[in-house]
């Protein structure tokens, strides 16, 4: 079967042809297509993966006119994508390409499968990062009810069915991982070892990284929505003891109780404006249809 590999690069001078070559090695006579798309690089990212372009003829390239994150290059690739199982893969060779060989394998023997996942045996991130990232994933399986496998990122083959599902999917704002569990093919999960960054650094900061979960539990999920009538019962009933207490007690010492206890409640409520104003965000920016991202120019042949 034809596999396609989508890499998106952002600032991947130092990698993009070490990862051409790794995925040679790989690959040996029966090399993939590669997609690479150039988010918007600001050094010779670009260039490289024009040289690499000129001299292979499985190369194609996709460039966007500005950075657009890594959701949007990996729609566009996957809108380019021709083969018949496809791969999302990092370009700074933390992922190896002999782990979408072995995924792409297992879907070539198994044909009840639908897509290979793989799943990070360790993580290679300091404490407060993995700990955000296990709160976020508790976070998501009980608002969501969508099986997200933790240690797994969009590294994974899955068949084109598959694609074309993920891109029936009109949502501008995406959340890749969240859209594959929402379709629901059969997933299987294999551990691979994330290796160190070949060269450069993380595109992500904690914020994005933050935003960016914290969008993708709201694009799937409306638990949240509930908060303000949670709020509204807890603030009745404390209405109610309130005032029990104010009649059978001491009316001073229920006011002083009562000064904390609502400034806790302010913050609530401040709290649930918030969560109300991020669906209101998301809800405009899916209304407003703009384009994912925008291509510069299209290498291909
Ligand atoms: N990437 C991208 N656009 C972005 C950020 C990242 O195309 O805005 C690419 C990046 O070049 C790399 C992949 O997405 O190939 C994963 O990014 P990174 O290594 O920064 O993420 P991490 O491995 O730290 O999660
Ligand atoms: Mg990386």
């Amino acid at each position: 079967m034809r596999l396609s590999l989508i890499v998106p690069c952002c600032n991947e001078q130092e990698n993009v042809e070490p990862m051409f070559a790794r995925i040679k090695e790989v690959f040996e006579n029966d090399i993939p297509e590669i997609i690479f798309v150039d988010d918007g690089s600001s050094d010779g990212t670009l260039s490289r993966l024009k040289s690499l372009y000129t001299e292979n003829p499985t190369v194609r390239l996709i460039s966007f006119t500005r950075n657009f994150g890594k959701e949007a290059a990996i729609l566009a690739g996957l809108r380019a994508a021709r083969g018949d199982l496809i791969c999302i893969i990092d370009g700074d060779l933390q992922q190896d390409p002999a782990v979408a060989l072995e995924m792409s394998t297992m879907l070539e023997k198994d044909d009840s499968l639908d897509v290979v996942a793989a799943y990070q045996k360790s993580r290679r991130e300091g404490l407060i990062h993995r700990f955000c990232k296990t709160c976020f994933y508790k976070m998501g399986k009980h608002l969501c009810d969508l099986d997200l496998e933790p240690h797994a990122s969009d590294f994974r083959v899955f068949r084109r069915h598959v694609a074309q599902a993920i891109l029936s999917d009109p949502e501008c704002e995406r959340f890749s991982k969240g859209i594959f569990a929402w379709a629901g093919f059969k997933t299987a999960y294999i551990p691979y070892d994330v290796k160190e960054r070949n060269a450069g650094k993380s595109k992500w900061k904690t914020s994005s990284l933050t935003r960016y979960a914290l969008d993708g539990i709201f694009s799937f999920s409306e638990k949240p929505l509930r908060f303000p009538l949670t709020l509204s019962i807890i603030c009745f009933l404390a209405s109610v003891i309130t005032l029990i207490l104010t009649i059978a007690w001491d009316a001073g010492a229920v006011l002083e109780i009562l000064l904390p206890l609502s400034l806790v409640m302010f913050s609530l409520i401040f709290f649930t404006l918030w969560v109300l104003g991020r669906y209101a965000a998301l809800a405009l920016r899916e209304a407003k249809r703009r384009p994912v991202y925008v291509i510069r120019e299209f290498l291909d042949r």
